[in-house]
């Protein structure tokens, strides 16, 4: 029916005749299917347990398609959202051409479009899931010369297909892909349009005849599963963007279908997820670990620059025959090469300052050790999640890998949750090192990054000094461990030099000029931030409304050489520098001054504080943050009145206060006045915190104080005029009405300076 329409107009116009343009049409699709793409490794992130992400791609002319877009985001996503979280699933969804921008490159959103699905691509085993919506309209076709050759050759663009359709081709038709759902839009409503809508929503010409055609093939090739084709109504009018558009309505089977659809292919996607996870399901302890000691693995191998002569030294460390610990051999490795005999423990140290690569070598030489035949391999990254900067974690997780799971197993990890002393806790460690029952000729292989990072300085010392001691690590063992710090005892080190300075600076000036605001966004969370968060953050900065996906995304690719696009633990996007020397050059031309810093401090504290969703991410970084930028008032206004901040650990809360406090001593035998409320006051309620009488409340930090009070007090500087003032209404405290004195819970008790908060 709405061929021979088209066709008639295609006529009248007098563009070409329908015969030729039908034939272009095969000559296009025989090229489309004459070219299969190469069959790309699969995903490495296939044994994860844990969380994991899932991308979810939309696809469609825009114009013609906000109505159910706005579906998508309004309905289908936040329920998808909901249901893939309790599978430990995190989505994502790709709408990039939502506020795409009047005036951006044509050349930017091919490449950042087709770049997007790429990525989508890879978290699926090349099979993306997909929204695929079409309708009448072929949208946006670009002349062949404004398209990038490296876009041409890299996604064997044809020429003569639109944007949408290179997407189709790329994402689902090409490798028949079964996570495509494809949505075809009755066009029965275009009569209930006004003729000067009817534009907007219909093609006519060589347009319209390719669609037909696109439309054709896709049902040729993908079953009726895969394929929706639902109706809508014109609704009105929507002027909620500016600018005035037609709004449709669909029945609930638009909205089903897509959940049924995707909720099924991600189980099938996802094995592993199919159910939600009940408390008992949950992943183990080990597992839980595990997997971010994995992620962090999997984010420092992606970038890793040249040390080939490091790597192989390495690598044939793990390999030399350590007969016992009295033996003496040829050392492999350190300075002393010249046939020198040195005595042997089976321990290797990586050197070097901070920021030079240390855990991206570890990580490479690793993967290789992963491959040599009977070698067990053992990995622990200090600092890659906080529960691993603990000693005994690095024991725990050790004794996990060497003993099977069994009583025996829990009887060992029990000896070492009781440890008090790191003695004790080195004796067990030694046993399991040497009971492991890895067979003769197997040789367990310890890796352990940064041990300077363990949390408590006497852990690193110990920790260095056992790794050293003969019989700690029997001659079958292996060590190699990073740090900043070196081990006098340690017989076999490997220091790391700075890779070559100027190619670092020509980085620097390069990019740091263009992309100064987000580089300096993200130094103010040295661990890495949270993609979202860092968007978020950057249109705080920039005084705007949210940063359309379209120009962040290009952002993130042009900046890629210099970010590890990674995953923490919740399966949210998380980007972090990938090098140290990255942060070195951004603090040397970017941030020198405090006052430099102040900006991006201050917008990030912004951001966490009115628009972040997620309450823990605030909770951790906020007051941080605010502490950092200086932002006194700010500070004590989320940690007394937030109720975010009263998840927050009282002793924390404590130490963001005291660091605001008069720091002049009031302890008893000092000059010092009593801190009173006056009896009005005293029985009013949120003077300090949220919840309880005043008189009841810490004056400090607002808590709750029932038990273990102590009295607060002020110095001679901050009693005024000998007279005192009640703590709340600063009205002199007269008259025959007793006061109450201000009390301190237990943690800003602790120390005995002066209440008054100094702004
Ligand atoms: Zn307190
Ligand atoms: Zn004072
Ligand atoms: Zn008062």
């Amino acid at each position: 029916m709405g061929s021979a329409v088209t066709s008639m107009k295609n006529r009248a116009s007098g563009s070409g005749t329908v015969q030729e343009s039908v034939q272009d049409l095969d000559e296009m699709w025989s090229i489309v299917d004459s070219w299969t793409p190469k069959a790309l490794p699969s995903s490495s992130c296939s044994h994860l347990k844990g969380w994991k992400t899932v991308r979810v791609f939309v696809s469609s002319t825009f114009g013609d398609f906000h109505s159910e877009r706005e579906v998508l985001i309004k309905q289908v996503f936040p329920e998808l959202r909901e249901w893939c979280e309790a599978r430990n699933l995190c989505l994502v969804e790709c709408d990039l051409r939502w506020g795409i921008p009047q005036d951006t490159p044509s050349s930017k959103i091919l490449a950042t479009c087709l770049g997007e699905l790429d990525r989508c691509k890879q978290d699926t085993y090349e099979n993306p899931l997909m929204v695929i919506l079409l309708g009448e309209r072929a949208g946006w076709i670009p002349d062949i010369s404004e398209v990038p050759s490296e876009v041409v050759e890299q996604y064997h663009w044809i020429p003569g297909m639109s944007i949408t359709g290179m997407e189709i081709l790329h994402g689902a038709y090409r490798n028949s892909n079964p996570n495509a759902a494809f949505c075809f839009r009755d066009p029965s409503f275009l009569g209930q349009l006004p003729l000067q809508e009817l534009t907007q929503y219909q093609e006519t010409g060589q347009k319209a005849l390719l669609m037909q055609s696109l439309k054709q093939h896709v049902c040729h090739r993908f079953t009726a599963k895969q394929i929706l084709k639902y109706k809508c109504k014109v609704q009105g009018k929507d002027c909620t963007s500016g600018s005035e558009k037609v709004r449709l309505g669909f029945s609930c089977e638009f909205t089903s279908w897509i959940l049924q659809f995707l909720k099924t292919r991600i189980i099938e996607t996802f094995p592993g997820h199919t159910e939600a996870f009940s408390e008992t399901e949950k992943p183990s302890w080990e597992q839980t670990e595990e997997t971010q000691h994995q992620l962090f693995l999997q984010q420092r191998c992606q970038l890793f620059l040249g040390r080939d002569l490091e790597v192989q030294r390495i690598l044939e460390f793990l390999q030399v025959e350590f007969k016992d610990s009295t033996q003496q051999i040829n050392c492999v490795v350190t300075e002393a090469e010249g046939g020198v005999k040195l005595p042997c423990t089976p321990v290797l140290q990586i050197i070097s300052e901070p920021g030079m690569g240390k855990s991206s070598l570890l990580a490479a030489c690793l993967m290789r050790a992963v491959e040599i035949p009977n070698m067990s391999v053992f990995y622990h990254f200090t600092g890659c999640c906080p529960s691993s900067a603990q000693l005994s974690n690095l024991a725990m997780r050790v004794c996990c890998h060497v003993l099977p799971a069994g009583p025996e197993r829990e009887d060992v990890m029990q000896r070492l949750r009781d440890c008090s002393r790191n003695e004790d806790l080195k004796e067990v460690m030694r046993q399991i090192l040497k009971s492991s029952p890895v067979s003769p000729n197997k040789t367990l292989c310890l890796f352990i990054d940064a041990v300077n990072q363990l949390s408590n300085p006497r852990d690193v010392s110990d920790l260095l000094s056992w790794l050293t001691t003969d019989g700690f690590l029997p001659p079958s063992c292996r060590c190699v461990f990073s740090s900043t710090i070196t081990n006098a005892h340690s017989p076999f080190s490997l220091q790391l030099e700075l890779l070559s300075p100027q190619s670092s600076q020509e980085l620097a000036v390069k990019f740091l000029s263009r992309y100064s605001k987000l580089l300096c966004l993200m130094h103010c969370s040295p661990e890495g931030g949270i993609e979202r968060d860092l968007c978020g953050a950057l249109s705080e900065l920039e005084g705007g409304p949210d940063i359309p996906p379209l120009h962040w995304v290009a952002l993130r690719r042009t900046l890629g050489c210099l970010l590890r696009l990674g995953q923490d633990h919740r399966g949210r996007d998380t980007l972090s520098f990938f090098h140290g020397s990255v942060v070195k050059a951004i603090e040397l031309s970017l941030l020198q001054t405090e006052a430099s810093r102040q900006p991006y401090l201050s917008s990030m504290s912004s951001y966490y504080e009115h628009r972040c969703s997620d309450d823990m991410t605030v909770v951790s970084q906020l007051p941080r943050l605010l502490q950092e930028a200086k932002l006194g008032e700010r500070l004590i206004h989320f940690l007394r009145k937030d109720p975010r901040a009263l998840c927050i650990p009282a002793q924390m809360r404590a130490q963001y206060m005291k660091v605001l406090r008069c720091s002049q001593v009031c302890r008893d035998g000092f000059p010092r006045s009593p801190a009173l409320l006056c009896s009005f006051c005293s029985l009013k309620t949120r003077a300090f915190g949220q919840l309880f009488l005043n008189k009841q409340s810490c004056v400090v930090c607002g808590a709750t104080v029932m038990i273990n009070e102590r009295e607060a007090f002020l110095c001679p500087q901050h009693f005024r005029h000998g007279v005192s003032e009640c703590l709340v209404c600063k009205t002199p405290i007269l008259g025959p009405n007793k006061p109450s004195p201000g009390l301190l819970c237990n943690f800003c008790g602790f120390s005995q300076t002066c209440i008054t908060i100094k702004l």
